[in-house]
């Protein structure tokens, strides 16, 4: 089944931030392949414009397979999400091999094999986009080495790529998110891994952002209003990684 739509894998698309992006690419008029570990939809009933494939993005013959069937069955691939994420919080001294090579193999590894996999039909096409979720935990975040180091190694990726690809019809570009009102935001919250109001003091913005804010950028990216844009790490966070983080409070006044 070839189809006249626009086509865009979302990979992580079956929960959380990936799954809003989905959404939204469906309401942009994209038929979205929402790749995932997972069998199908986690958060609701399955979504006109929106299909699941299953897809495990740390295996290279799972990559070929998918990006391979899915340019056989739709006859094209435009867009290109690279969403799935985990994260491993340890000390670096603590730190186990096995997780850190779990998070390198999914934050980079993954990104790595995808981009290459639909940059490859994207360049035989001559034209397609790819977006990268880096997150500002690309700047160095305590506790969290593996997730923080992929996310800066993320931004290069994107760089690099969007510079080869220039010229060639295929624009790469990042989103780096702050903290993001999430499933996995709130169980955080929740389970007392993370304190809710030493981050919102932390953002300039005094909240965290909703996905569909991190949607709405990826959906600027995609589009031909960023048709000059390429090899960018656009960060969606409330002003974090513009702020020093001492609050105003504590400026004299005149
Ligand atoms: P999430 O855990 O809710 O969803 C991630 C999805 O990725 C899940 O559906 C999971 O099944 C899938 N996934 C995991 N491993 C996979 C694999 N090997 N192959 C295919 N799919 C796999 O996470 P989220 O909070 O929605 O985060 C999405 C992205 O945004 C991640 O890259 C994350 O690092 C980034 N990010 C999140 C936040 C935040 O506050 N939530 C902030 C900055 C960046």
């Amino acid at each position: 089944m070839s189809t006249s739509a626009p086509v865009a894998l979302v990979t992580g698309g079956a929960a959380g931030i990936g799954w809003e992006i989905g959404q939204r690419l469906a309401a942009d008029g994209y038929l979205v392949v929402a790749a995932d570990l997972v069998p199908g939809f986690t958060m609701t009933a399955p979504v006109e414009g929106i299909v699941h494939r299953r897809l495990n993005v740390t295996d290279p013959d799972d990559v070929a397979h998918v990006f391979g069937a899915v340019g056989a069955e739709f006859g094209r691939l435009d867009v290109l999400v690279n969403n799935a994420g985990i994260q491993r919080h340890r000390a670096i001294e603590d730190l186990g091999w096995d997780e850190w090579r779990a998070v390198v193999d999914v934050n980079l590894n993954g990104v790595f094999l995808c981009l290459q996999a639909a940059g490859r039909q994207m360049l035989a096409a001559g034209a397609g986009r790819i977006v990268n979720i880096s997150s500002i935990s690309s700047r160095g975040s305590a506790g969290r080495a593996p997730y923080a180091s992929t996310k800066a190694a993320v931004i290069g990726l994107t760089a690099t790529a969007g510079a080869e690809w220039a010229a060639r019809g295929v624009r790469v570009n990042a989103v780096a998110p702050g903290y993001v009102n999430t499933g996995v935001f709130r169980q955080g919250v929740e389970g007392g891994t993370l304190d809710e109001a030493t981050i919102l003091k932390r953002i300039p913005a005094g909240r965290v952002a909703e996905p569909s804010e991190i949607a709405n950028a990826v959906s600027f990216l995609v589009s031909d209003q960023a048709s000059y844009m390429t090899g960018q790490t656009m960060y969606v966070d409330g002003g974090f990684m513009v702020d020093y983080g001492i609050p105003l409070a504590s400026v004299p006044k005149p």
